[in-house]
């Protein structure tokens, strides 16, 4: 069994890293240059430059050799001193991951969220942030913390909304918002929302393995970062952004990754942002046809905030959801999300993200359906006919 491959590619259907694309695999392969030679600062500026474009921001990003995590920590650690208290937004586990973060920084992370798993099942209640907010009259909390889209459950948040509700509470904290798993996939605008600190990944929307991950960084989180106490050496903006002016970094970047970004930025811009939206949704909302055909429900219980990036698949009772991921991966040799935190075991996700288009769908639904047979669940029906349905119905957009 040791040499053994199954026949074809592997069907990598995890909401992130999601499967890189062979025309960014070949741009990765080039040689590594001199990080202090002349070609790299014109390779430095073109990535810094272009990345903008995808978070919708005039001002700086930076990139970190790092995956997401790093850049969960950066966004705290530059803007924040010790004892300061957050307000944290239980969307999901990754929101619960920062927030343990956040207390091992040694901050004080306040959690807000409804009770339960129906938090696990909405998006973020910006009412609740501004309730909270308004209550504190001595601006004791110094940052608002959320995700836009909560990678372990498929509801991507209305951030305009928060930034919404802290205005109208008049409260001067910092809006620092994750889209690790958000970014170019569904729309984002770190400037039109008023986020001060937008952290994102590479190994998602951007179709790049793991290995890079941004900061984007706005005026008043600048301001912020002069007067944080939080320790920080790695992390630290500011030399990054000086040495960047020049296309440079204070350390050695991941070079062949940035070969990879200048690639995907590309793609994604020559297909235009709005385009690779609309793409994303319409493929997630055929999958969730094929999901209630199949007689099983969807994770995300409010239709306003279906991520178009994943769809989580809960399991009738009795159906274990990593036994059935584990029979698809033994036979279609596909790898699905598994269920985090509170929803081991009862769910299981589907990427649908990155260069996904409709027959990568169809196959993916095709695996989990035959799979979903496989392992004895009863399903209402075809979930495959359904999306295929919805997908010969609903043209693709283009301009
Ligand atoms: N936040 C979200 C929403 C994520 O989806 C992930 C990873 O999947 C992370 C944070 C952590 O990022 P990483 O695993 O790249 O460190």
């Amino acid at each position: 069994k040791l040499n053994f491959h199954p026949a074809g590619r592997h069907f990598l259907q995890i909401p992130g890293p999601s499967p890189v694309p062979d025309r960014i695999l070949r741009a990765m392969s080039y040689p590594t240059i001199d990080h202090r030679g002349p070609e790299f600062g014109a390779l430095g500026l073109q990535v810094l430059e272009g990345i903008k474009k995808i978070f919708k921001t005039e001002q700086p990003v930076i990139i970190y050799p790092a995956s997401g995590t790093g850049a969960w920590e950066a966004a705290l650690s530059n803007t924040l001193s010790p004892g300061d208290t957050v307000l944290m937004y239980e969307t999901g586990h990754f929101a619960t991951l920062w927030k343990k973060m956040a207390e091992a920084l040694g901050l004080k992370p306040e959690f807000l969220g409804l009770p339960g798993i129906e938090g696990w099942r909405r998006g973020v209640q910006a009412d609740l942030i501004e309730e909270r907010l308004r209550a504190d009259k001595g601006h004791v909390i110094k940052a608002v913390c959320v995700v836009h889209n909560e990678t372990s459950t498929g509801v991507t948040s209305n951030i305009a909304a928060v930034r919404k509700a802290i205005d109208a509470a008049g409260h001067p904290a910092l809006l620092l918002v994750d889209t690790i798993s958000g970014l170019a996939s569904a729309d984002y605008q770190h400037d039109a929302w008023g986020v001060d600190v937008t952290v994102s990944g590479s190994q998602k929307g951007l179709m790049l393995p793991p290995g890079i991950s941004f900061n984007a960084v706005s005026k008043k989180a600048l301001e912020a970062s002069k007067s944080a106490k939080l320790p920080r050496a790695f992390w630290d903006w500011t030399d990054i952004i000086e040495m960047n002016k020049t296309g440079y970094w204070p350390y050695t970047p991941n070079t062949n990754l940035l070969y990879g970004l200048v690639e995907a930025l590309d793609m994604i811009l020559g297909e235009g942002l709005d385009n690779v939206f609309a793409r994303h949704k319409r493929l997630a909302a055929a999958c969730r046809e094929a999901v209630k055909a199949w007689g099983l429900e969807v994770q995300c219980a409010d239709p306003e905030v279906y991520s178009p990036v994943l769809t989580g698949v809960m399991t009738p009772e009795g159906f274990d959801a990593d036994a059935i991921r584990k029979t698809i991966y033994e036979n279609y040799d596909m790898s699905l999300g598994t269920g985090l935190g509170k929803l081991k075991g009862r769910m299981f996700r589907i990427g649908h993200l990155g260069e996904a288009n409709d027959l990568t769908l169809m196959a993916t639904l095709a695996g989990c359906e035959m799979g979903l047979k496989l392992a004895g669940v009863p399903l209402a029906g075809s979930g495959v006919a359904a999306a295929m349905q919805y997908l010969t119905t609903h043209k693709a957009r283009q301009q």
